[in-house]
């Protein structure tokens, strides 16, 4: 997998606002936010994409979601948040990091545009 913007972001290569890391993850806020809450938590593992993650990163993509959900919780939108994959350049995908979005503080549509 090639660099990315995160992988830089991951590096301290460039500037992001972080808001969590550990071990396996980095949460930074989304540099053109789409809501009041809107973190991108991204692992630090370079997987391009969900479609090409593999059976043994099943207990990575748990701590994502375990991570979403703890850093929402300490934004203050525990209670109603909205994760977003998209996977692949048709449905949105533009950095070629898997990432996770993390938007809370407003309402959403369903079904999402
Ligand atoms: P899209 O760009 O269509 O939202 P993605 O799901 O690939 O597609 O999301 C990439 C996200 O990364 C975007 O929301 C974008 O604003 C954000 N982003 C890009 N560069 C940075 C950066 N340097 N710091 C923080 N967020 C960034």
């Amino acid at each position: 997998m090639s660099d990315t913007i995160f992988s830089k972001i991951i590096n301290r290569e460039i500037d992001a606002d972080i808001v969590h890391e550990d071990d396996q993850c980095l949460a930074f806020r989304d540099v053109n936010p789409q809501a009041p809450m809107h973190i991108l938590v991204i692992p630090k593992k370079p997987i391009d994409m969900l479609v090409n993650a593999e059976d043994g990163d099943q207990a990575l993509l748990g701590h994502l979601l375990l991570s979403a959900r703890k850093i929402a919780r300490n934004e203050g939108y525990g209670e109603a948040f909205r994760l977003v994959v998209n996977n692949g350049e048709a449905v949105g995908q533009s950095v070629f990091h898997l990432h996770v979005h993390i938007l809370g503080g407003r309402d959403f549509a369903w079904p999402p545009g």
